[in-house]
């Protein structure tokens, strides 16, 4: 039974980001993390890139630890035609298959995006009197600079006194210098996701927002355009939204997904590798083995 109890015991984070999107640790220094905090595989999902998981990938193996290739895009969800558009993030895992030439490209689109929404949101605060440049933000986060980077670099110059504070004066959907980001549809993700090789999961659910009985009637919408899991386990979400998502999973025949979604001291510092908030995350082995089971 040793190799069972092993194997039951054995916990894994299937969300995580590096320095290649807007986490503050290198590919290198995720990985030494991971070993040292006896993770049995990890997944590196860096927003729109997968720099960070190709550096990573022959120093995992180095280290004897099984990472995931995996990515977080973006997408759009519109509700019904009067309420204002949310946004639903998607997780894509290659656990056995590369993904696509098209794939591939589309994310080079994605990027292009997100750029020129960067140098927007710049016009955007420099119209409120903000003093910032894109150099000063593109020298944090290169060309895949997030809003989190905004918020550093808005906190330093004193225009906010805490990273939240950033998000609800400037760079949050409420505020007035709020750029929003050419996005695809969730529905449209999702497909592009599965023609790509890849397997798509709704990132912490609890984000989008939705009364349980809408997001009960857009999971299902979701699974018709191929979505395969849904992230159970996950920093923001508590132990009883814990259950109620994994029993969710479990109804809706969609594979139940975990990870902390570390971003080390950039974005919620108070999140742990593998353990997330106050110990709030464990994920299981077997999570891995059924993306795998279905990438077959
Ligand atoms: P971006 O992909 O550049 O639009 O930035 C989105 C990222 O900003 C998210 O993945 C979060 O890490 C972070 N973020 C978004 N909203 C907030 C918020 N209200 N407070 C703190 N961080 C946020
Ligand atoms: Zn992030
Ligand atoms: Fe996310
Ligand atoms: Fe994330």
């Amino acid at each position: 039974m040793s190799a069972s109890a092993d194997s039951a015991s054995a916990f894994i984070d299937l969300h995580s980001h590096t320095d290649a999107s807007d986490g503050s640790l290198t590919p290198a220094e995720l990985i030494a993390l991971a070993t040292r905090t006896g993770l049995a595989a990890l997944s590196i999902t860096d927003h729109d890139t997968f720099a960070g998981y190709d550096v990573a990938l022959p120093l995992a193996r180095a280290a004897g630890l099984d990472l995931v290739r995996g990515i977080e895009l973006n997408s759009r969800l519109l509700v019904d035609a009067a309420a204002q558009p949310r946004f639903v993030h998607v997780l894509v895992y290659f656990p056995s298959r590369e993904p696509t030439l098209a794939f591939h490209n589309w994310l080079e689109e994605q990027r292009t995006d997100r750029r020129s929404r960067n140098e927007k949101l710049v016009k955007a605060l420099q119209a409120r009197g903000v003093a910032i440049t894109l150099e000063e933000v593109e020298a944090r986060g290169r060309s895949l600079a997030g809003r989190p980077h905004f918020a550093r670099i808005l906190l330093e110059k004193g225009y906010v006194t805490n990273f939240e504070d950033a998000f609800h004066k400037y760079l949050g959907e409420d505020a007035p210098s709020y750029v929003e980001r050419d996005s695809s549809t969730t529905e449209e993700v999702i497909e592009l996701a599965r023609q790509g090789g890849g397997i798509p999961v709704v990132a912490h659910p609890i984000r989008i927002g939705l009364a349980r009985a809408v997001e009960h009637a857009v999971l299902p919408r979701f699974k018709e355009a191929g979505l395969v899991g849904l992230e159970v386990y996950h920093s923001d979400h508590p132990p009883a939204l814990q259950e109620y998502y994994r029993a969710l999973a479990g109804e809706l025949d969609l594979l139940p997904t975990g990870g902390s979604d570390f971003h080390g001291k950039s974005v919620k510092p108070d999140i742990e590798l593998g353990t997330g908030r106050a110990h709030n995350v464990r994920v299981p082995l077997e999570f891995l083995e059924g993306l795998r089971r279905f990438g077959r």
